[in-house]
């Protein structure tokens, strides 16, 4: 074992807060070395937005977080979204907005992102190894970190930002929460989040594929009830799309308790479900069930409603009984579903949970456990909904920390 040149900066992850952590340090006259476990930087860039990496949210605001929005809020005061949008096209990076306020490369592409800022911090001095994983971390004077292979590395400020153990086919993994614990660090429960739901009802197989756009909500009917709109999946074994993703964070605790009910809304905007039932029964009035829901509900929806609610299938619908066109209209409104698991770690895009923000300085992201440590992005006990969200938290975490680092 040899000891190695002493650096200003070492920051453990090169993901999106590391690498925009080495950028601002290093453009900042510090030493900085990055330091990544796999084969190349910033894998879960690579793979976000199904590879188109959705990077930032125009309407991004601390209620788009859960676990401590305080320190989202904290970190989007000093990188709101015009600052991160600036210093994207900056970095060579042209975008283009899509609905809901998301932000895309116009490449397309993913890589445009993680090339760019790879690139970035190449031309502004950092140093990246990969292959190395930071495995114990120390604090005396200094920060003393040893990596798999035994070698041991010196600093006089260390990050952390080894972000979470979602997805772990691309790095995602407990090696960040690891090294936290070692300087003191707690770990709120982690559940996984940005994740699809197994449901008991096996006969949604049957609509296996099918997308529709409805409200989804949790707990109906109780006062913790929470609700999503947006797109729902329909896959063999239960739910996903953004409808259900959004809300997979909710359930985690509450799923180690037992099943979570669910209540799924095909028409959002009609209120009195019932009311738009009669008058299209009296405008179709002839039609059997099935020509009844063409042109309302995706065929293999209506197929499997008019199965579930008992509806006679040969008769014309002038037929139904008052209790039909009202188990009709309530299953439209309120279809229940009853969620059993999320699905495992490799399927979740984020973790719930994390780094107790109750021992980081919101403000510069410093270990208040440790001075000089700091922590970011997607290990801290802070996620963000569906929509760019969490690359944004992400970016903002590696921006504050290395503006809030003293200066040489
Ligand atoms: C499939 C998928 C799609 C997604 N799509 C989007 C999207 O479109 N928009 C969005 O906003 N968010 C998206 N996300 C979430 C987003 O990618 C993450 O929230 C974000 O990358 C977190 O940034 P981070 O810097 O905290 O961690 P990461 O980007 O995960 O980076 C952490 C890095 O640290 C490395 N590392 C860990 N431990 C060590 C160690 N001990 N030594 C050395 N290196 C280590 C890891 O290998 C990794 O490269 C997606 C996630 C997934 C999985």
């Amino acid at each position: 074992m040899t000891d190695t040149p002493f650096y200003d900066v070492i920051i453990i992850g090169a993901g999106a807060s590391g690498l925009m952590c080495a950028l601002q340090c290093a453009r900042r006259g510090k030493k900085v070395m990055l330091l990544e476990k796999e084969k190349q930087c910033g894998r879960k860039i690579l793979v976000s937005g199904n590879g188109r990496c959705n990077l930032t949210n125009a309407f991004v605001s601390a209620t788009d977080y859960r676990g401590t929005p305080e320190l989202a809020q904290a970190v989007l005061q000093k990188f709101p979204f015009k600052t991160c949008l600036d210093f994207f096209h900056k970095l060579g990076v042209l975008t283009v907005q899509e609905e809901n306020g998301r932000i895309f490369p116009r490449t397309g592409k993913s890589t445009a992102v993680a090339e760019a800022l790879r690139l970035a911090c190449q031309e502004a001095g950092a140093l990246l190894r990969v292959d190395s994983q930071a495995v114990k971390l120390e604090k005396k004077k200094d920060f003393k970190i040893t990596l798999a292979n035994g070698e041991v590395l010196h600093a006089k400020y260390c990050v952390l930002a080894c972000g979470s153990k979602a997805y772990p086919q691309a790095g995602g993994s407990e090696s960040g929460y690891q090294l936290a614990r070692q300087l003191k660090h707690h770990i709120t429960p982690l559940y996984q989040t940005l994740c699809a739901v197994n449901v008991k009802e096996k006969a949604v197989a049957r609509l296996q594929g099918v997308r529709a756009q409805v409200k989804i909500t949790l707990w109906p009917g109780t006062p913790q009830a929470v609700s999503n709109e947006g797109e729902v999946l329909f896959t063999a074994y239960g739910l996903s799309g953004p409808a259900v993703l959004n809300l997979s964070g909710f359930m985690g605790p509450q799923l180690s308790k037992g099943p979570v009910p669910l209540a799924m809304d095909f028409f959002p905007d009609i209120e009195d479900k019932e009311l738009f039932i009669r008058q299209r029964v009296k405008t179709f009035a002839k039609r059997n069930a099935k020509e009844f829901f063409a042109g309302l509900l995706h065929e293999n929806i209506a197929n499997l409603l008019i199965d579930f609610a008992g509806v006679r299938k040969n008769v014309p619908v002038s037929q139904w009984t008052d209790n039909t066109l009202k188990t009709v209209a309530k299953n439209l409104g309120a279809w229940p579903f009853t969620v059993t698991a999320l699905r495992p770690w490799t399927e979740a895009m984020a973790a719930a949970g994390g780094v107790n923000c109750a021992e980081i300085n919101y403000n510069t992201l410093e270990s208040l456990c440790c001075p000089g440590l700091y922590i970011l992005g997607e290990l801290l006990n802070v996620d963000g909904r569906s929509g760019g969200f969490n690359l944004h938290f992400a970016w903002g975490c590696g921006y504050t920390a290395a503006l809030a680092m003293p200066e040489e």
